[in-house]
């Protein structure tokens, strides 16, 4: 297990200057108009690490004034979009030359693996740039024979103002899942980080702003979910709003968004999935997948395979190896490059997993490691698997966003499949079998968004992500994402000389 002492000691204890704490508002940073400031805090020891500007109402009003103007008569949605582009470009290496700097605000915020925002996250995120600046001039739309006398077409044209809300996991990638499209569709948004985590959206707002977007095209307002949050989602000028975070939020989001304006809704929410090993597979692959599966990102993943899933044949050995590898597993510092699990983003998180850890034990499954908190100061929490799982337990059906583990034998492909599908979340599966015919059954027959196969938090800027069921709706990621921020215009003209 994880030694604090060689993680959280002086070695690694690195906050970075921490530049940006103000509401970015029409290109400029700004103090919130109440005056208030809230505290954000670092994980690895609950102390405060900056206060940052407060959004309430009366800033996503102003926000979203300058993101209106920016759309109805700014340069941003009328450029073409090569021009777009090229900015977008501009953005992504700006992002790149500070990944150290960036990597280091989201280490501090979310208790994130420093190396790995570094060297992978960020990297990724200056790709996604890429990517969506590479379609920016490739969206169009169709042309309609329709009759005789009649000919169309279709515009593919910006929905407008949107309102990004995002939740503490991720707070970079998942702030340029949403901004990469929404940028190359020509439109103008306010982007709301969690009030977790805003530190990297400021300095992001602040390269926005070098690499030449124009002035009210991308604000951010940190601020609270229930006033800035629900300030957003209740505007009647905001025409989408792009929500990730849990299902019980993401009622609310849809609520609001029904009795404002029906603004266009997507929804990225959690979800609770499993991962079905089968007899035939590799056994230390298998468990390598099931570790990095609940511990990646310390479980604070909405497609962690948090329910595994093991043929009985195999069941006792794999069970084995799992444990031993959990074991292993470092927790500490995230700054440490030996760790490879830091600490769970907040007081609140951290209580949330206890005290599904006690309510496991309770309801009679049987914790095979882990369970017990680290050091005592900052919020870690060791690996823990439990077995022994009944379908019907907490442990087995709520999301609990953290490493724990529920580990479980099934005996036929049908009832694997059934007991995949016993969920209300269907926001990814992952299978493990050197079976063709057994990968594509299940991958036919689990109602999920992703299903990986041999694989495990396989992402690619090519390959649409969200949920069935209660994990949402709407897709993040390829140019399935684009639709969530445009509307089809359809456009119809007589042909010459016809009775029109
Ligand atoms: P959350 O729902 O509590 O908060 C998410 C965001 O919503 C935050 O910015 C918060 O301030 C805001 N918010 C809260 N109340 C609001 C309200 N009434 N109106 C408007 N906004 C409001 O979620 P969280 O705890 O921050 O994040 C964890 C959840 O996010 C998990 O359920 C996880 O599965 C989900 N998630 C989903 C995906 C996905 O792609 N499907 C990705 C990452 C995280």
């Amino acid at each position: 297990m994880g030694d604090l002492s060689n993680g959280a000691g002086a070695d690694f204890y690195k906050i970075p200057a921490i530049k940006f704490t103000k509401l970015f508002i029409n290109g400029e940073f700004v103090d919130s108009i109440s005056g208030k400031t809230f505290e954000t805090i670092d994980p690895r020891t609950g102390e405060v690490i900056a206060n940052v500007a407060e959004g309430t109402k009366e800033d996503v009003d102003l926000a979203v004034k300058a993101a209106r103007e920016a759309f109805d008569s700014g340069p941003w949605p009328r450029m073409p979009g090569v021009a777009r582009a090229k900015i977008m470009l501009k953005f992504a290496d700006l992002i790149d030359q500070n990944r150290e700097e960036l990597a280091a605000l989201d280490a501090v915020d979310a208790g994130k693996l420093y190396n790995w925002l570094k060297n992978v996250d960020l990297p990724n995120i200056v790709n996604t740039l890429r990517y969506y600046a590479g379609a920016a001039d490739k969206i169009h739309g169709e042309t309609l024979k329709m009759s005789r006398e009649l000919q169309g077409y279709t515009l593919m044209e910006p929905v407008g103002v949107v309102g990004h809300i995002i939740p503490w996991n991720f707070p970079s990638s998942l702030f340029f899942t949403k901004v990469s499209p929404a940028l190359a569709a020509g439109c103008t948004m306010i982007v709301k980080p969690a009030e977790q985590t805003p530190l990297s959206a400021l300095f992001y707002a602040h390269l926005a702003k070098q690499a030449g977007i124009p002035d009210g095209v991308l604000n951010v307002v940190p601020g609270f979910g229930p006033t800035a949050g629900a300030a957003i989602t209740s505007h009647m000028d905001i025409d989408a709003v792009s929500f990730t975070g849990s299902t019980e939020v993401g009622r609310q989001v849809m609520e609001a968004a029904a009795r404002s304006n029906l603004k266009k809704v997507s929804l990225e929410l959690g979800g609770k999935s499993p991962l079905i090993i089968f007899d035939d597979a590799d056994l230390d692959k298998a468990a390598e997948l099931a570790l990095i599966g609940i511990l990646f990102n310390k479980g604070e993943i909405c497609c962690a395979g948090s329910r595994v899933f093991v043929q009985e044949g195999i069941y006792d050995e794999l069970e084995k190896k799992l444990v031993e590898k959990a074991k292993s597993w470092v927790v500490g510092d995230p700054f440490d490059p030996k760790v490879q699990q830091g600490p769970q983003c907040d007081k609140r998180q951290f209580d949330k997993i206890l005290s599904y850890i006690e309510h496991g034990k309770r309801e009679g499954a049987t914790l095979l490691t882990g369970g017990k908190i680290i050091g005592d100061k900052g919020y870690y929490i060791e690996p823990t698997i439990f077995s022994n799982i009944k379908d019907d337990m907490l442990i087995a059906q709520d999301e609990i966003f953290g490493p724990v583990l529920a580990l479980t034998k099934f005996k036929t492909i049908d009832e694997a499949i059934l007991r995949a599908n016993n969920t209300r979340y269907g926001l990814a599966a992952g299978i493990v079998t050197k079976n063709i015919d057994t990968a594509n059954t299940v991958s036919r027959s689990v109602r999920a968004g992703t299903i990986w196969i041999n694989c495990y938090f396989a992402f690619g800027d090519d390959v649409p992500f969200g949920g069935y069921k209660m994990s949402g709706f709407g897709r993040d990621y390829g140019l399935e994402a684009l639709h969530k921020y445009m509307q089809v215009k359809s456009v119809v003209t007589p042909i010459y000389n016809s009775p029109w």
